[in-house]
């Protein structure tokens, strides 16, 4: 069935203009609701403990004070508060995924960008590989396969996880594109960088292959950063994914039956709602 974790309190930061919008959860969690998978409350409350498995010790302090400069990532009051909120998301989805039910924390901010001192492209903490860490913190010996679908390198994952035991890393993203990273493979992190223009079907036969090479890692779950800006309408990006495209995407991770989550990442059209849902069609 699965289970979706989400907090509308997330969707209370704005900047005006900018495309990493409220709307991104507040329609989606509408949309999620009307289609049957009303979210829950996470049942995880992060700590600054949680933020201090992969972080500097003075970097939530940082997104507090807004002691920080990235064009892209502003600094809103309170927005220490909000990043944990987005984090308990993935943590309580990783926890459930583990119980045996596959689980999206439908949060925001977004996290893969953000590295250990660094706040960067709409991301303040790195939901995703916190909640890989905690998971291997509670089960130690458990392996993770990472999937990172978002239209963008995951360059602040792969930099919080190059070289971790138990942990394989793949993103596939357009190339050359911000962050500018990803054009080669490095230890654990596997890159797939991908022409614009790149439609549904060529992106799928490279995934599909690549995919398999963290399948023959053996993880015992699968943690998945789920970002939509690879699809046609997306206004900050060049990939020309369709809905189904993601829907594949889900079933393609959903037919290994391995315990499995995702958090939102990117994916800014007004669409969003309808490709989370057609996601889960898959992945549930
Ligand atoms: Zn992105």
């Amino acid at each position: 069935m699965g289970k979706v974790f989400s907090d509308l309190k997330t969707a209370r930061y704005g900047a005006s203009g900018h495309p990493e919008a409220p709307f991104r959860v507040s329609r989606t969690h509408e949309r999620l609701t009307a289609a049957g998978h009303a979210p829950s409350l996470p049942s995880i409350a992060a700590t600054a403990e949680d933020a201090a498995l992969l972080h500097g010790e003075g970097h939530l302090a940082s997104i507090r004070t807004g002691a920080f400069l990235d064009a892209d990532t502003p600094a809103f009051p309170g927005m220490d508060e909000i990043a944990l909120i987005s984090l308990s998301g993935a943590l309580s989805a990783g926890s459930s995924a583990l119980a045996g039910e596959a689980s999206l924390s439908l949060m925001r901010p977004p996290g893969h960008h953000a590295g250990k001192d660094r706040v960067a492209g709409f991301c303040y903490l790195n939901n995703l590989a916190l909640a890989a860490a905690r998971l291997q913190k509670t089960k130690p010996g458990l392996k993770i396969g990472i999937v990172d679908f978002d239209v963008h390198h995951g360059d602040g994952t792969q930099s919080l996880v190059l070289g971790r035991p138990g942990v394989s890393f793949l993103s596939l993203h357009q190339f050359p594109l911000y962050p500018g990273t990803g054009g080669e493979s490095a230890g654990n992190c596997l890159n797939v960088p991908l022409p614009e223009g790149t439609d549904g079907d060529r992106y799928l036969r490279s995934f599909e292959p690549a995919f398999g090479k963290i399948l023959a890692t053996k993880p015992d779950i699968l943690a998945v950063s789920a970002g939509f800006d690879a699809y046609k309408e997306d206004p900050i990006a060049g990939l020309k994914l369709d809905k189904t495209t993601f829907k594949r995407i889900g079933a393609l991770l959903a037919q290994t039956k391995l315990p499995r989550f995702a958090v939102l990442e990117g994916g800014y059209s007004e669409d969003l709602p309808l490709l989370v849902e057609s996601f889960l069609d898959g992945f549930f």
